[in-house]
């Protein structure tokens, strides 16, 4: 059961109660404390094409696991419902394609792929990472369960089968193709309440010397940088190394491996192979670990929960006093990640009446409850703002490069963490 309403962010709503809510570890079963209770949000890509257009909102709160210390949501919002709305199509960025050939190499280094190699893809969106590796490979095949998303990746040359990866799309898979050497999972182990299911189609298909790599945000980062906003309904679980151990203890599978990267403010990528295979063991695993200790405690997150409350009141007084002084203040990148930072930190259309993305499917619609409206990247050239609230800050210098290149120097940027500043 869930509420609706309308109009800006309201206190007081009563919590609705559905079997996605839990005080256990879902990973480990042990027992939880919350360290961050957001309220109540709208799902965050649940745009609205009207501002008095009525949405739903549902509890926003993040458990950590006091036994393997994941961290997730305390209420996991029905696939369906949750992914109705679902508008996120991976963008064409410089910065991603450096990202994939960072991957690519570390893969390719360290003996986990070859030319060889048979690759599968987990939540493939559009393709575009498939469409980076495929020259680099003998096969790539993707597999997402939005079909307009696998359309457009089959349309653009990716072979890609639109359904939910688990044992059972995995064992057709296996009898029309065989096994894949490489199985990678970008950013999708967040995105689902049961993640093991996964790990279930994963062993359906591995080869037996194969590798599994899952990609995340790390959350050890997250804290550290006081990203919040990486929060959202989305998003179920938020990993690290010792969350990543407790799920695979049941799947037969070693972290063999990790590869750190500073890309969307810090991203974890995670290496697996089958632990029957007997596979070595890196010491980059033991040295993540150990930052990792004291993760499963409250005390640890202490200057996490300081930091979110500082930069509320630092970034809402900012925005106040360049209103006053006349300024005019747009925001940058209508990301899910903005609909939480723009509700939680009560930030509406009053102080920030529009938010450019390039994303299409998006333009010309409101994030819910705030009434800011989505504009084209055309129209934010026209009418460029003193200041854009940069709340896509993972695309930091492509977004201030690009929009100096429209001739725009007097636009600066405000960053809203890890300390609130302003960029020019
Ligand atoms: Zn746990």
């Amino acid at each position: 059961m869930t509420t609706k309403i309308t109009g800006k962010p309201k206190d007081g709503v009563s919590p609705p109660r559905h079997t996605g809510q839990t005080d256990l570890c879902r990973i480990c079963r042990g027992e939880t404390f919350m360290l961050l209770n957001l309220r109540h949000h709208p799902f965050a890509n649940a745009l609205v094409s009207s501002p008095l257009e009525p949405v739903k909102i549902y509890p926003l709160a993040l458990l950590i696991c006091k036994q393997c210390s994941a961290a997730q949501l305390s209420y996991c919002a029905d696939d369906k419902e949750l992914y109705s709305h679902y508008n996120y199509i991976t963008p064409d960025s410089q910065e991603l394609k450096v990202h994939y050939g960072q991957i690519a190499a570390f893969l390719q280094e360290n003996g986990y792929l070859s030319a060889g190699a048979n690759v599968l893809e987990i939540g493939s969106n559009i393709g575009r990472f498939l469409e980076f590796i495929k020259p680099r490979v003998r096969s790539v095949l993707g597999v997402d369960p939005a079909a307009n998303i696998a359309e457009m990746a089959n349309c653009n040359g990716i072979p890609t089968v639109n359904d939910f990866f688990n044992s059972a799309s995995a064992k057709k898979i296996l009898e029309q193709q065989g096994k894949k050497d490489l199985i990678i999972a970008r950013h999708c182990f967040a995105h689902n309440e049961k993640p093991w299911l996964m790990l279930e189609g994963v062993r359906t298909l591995i080869s037996p010397r194969g590798v599994l790599a899952i990609e995340n945000a790390y959350f050890l980062d997250t804290v550290t940088r006081g990203e919040f906003d990486q929060i959202y309904h989305e998003h179920m679980y938020y990993y690290n190394l010792r969350g990543i151990l407790a799920m695979f203890n049941h799947y037969d599978l070693e972290l063999v491996d990790v590869f750190h990267s500073p890309i969307h403010g810090g991203t974890m990528l995670y290496a697996a192979q089958l632990k029957s295979e007997g596979p070595t063991v890196n010491a980059r695993v033991r040295e993540y670990l150990e930052k990792e200790e004291n993760m499963h405690k409250k005390e640890f997150y202490k200057g996490f929960i300081e930091q979110i409350q500082k930069n509320k009141h630092e970034l809402n007084q900012l925005l106040e006093k360049l209103t006053s002084q006349g300024a005019t203040i747009h925001a940058y990148g209508a990301s899910a990640k903005s609909a939480t930072l723009f509700n939680y930190y009560g930030i509406n259309d009053d102080v920030v009446p529009y938010v450019v993305d390039s994303t299409v499917t998006k333009q010309g619609k409101y994030i819910p409850l705030v009434n800011i409206k989505i504009i084209t990247e055309e129209e934010g050239r026209q009418n460029p703002p003193d200041y854009y609230l940069l709340t896509i800050w993972n695309y930091k210098d492509e977004i201030i490069k690009k929009v100096r290149s429209w001739g725009n120097t007097k636009t600066k940027f405000i960053l809203p963490h890890p300390e609130v500043r302003i960029v020019e």
